[in-house]
């Protein structure tokens, strides 16, 4: 398989590192969801356009934006 977002062969969906960004951003979700009552969407939105968040959870962020995945 190959990753779903940087085309790098992986056991998963995901590389490595696309793979443990995306396990912290749902994880995270859960933790910011119960502050805020916030949305996935708008949680994955507030994530893609944070200037602190990393590289990884960012593209994860977008990709999941751009299917329209739920969580
Ligand atoms: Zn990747």
């Amino acid at each position: 398989m190959k990753c779903e977002i940087c085309g790098k062969e992986a056991s998963s969906r995901f590389c490595n590192s696309h793979q443990s960004a995306y396990e912290n951003v749902k994880k995270n979700f859960a933790t910011w969801k119960k502050a805020l009552e916030i949305t996935w969407e708008d949680y994955l939105r507030e994530i893609a356009k944070n200037p602190n968040t990393g590289k990884w959870a960012k593209e994860v962020a977008e990709h999941l934006l751009k299917k329209g995945e739920k969580p």
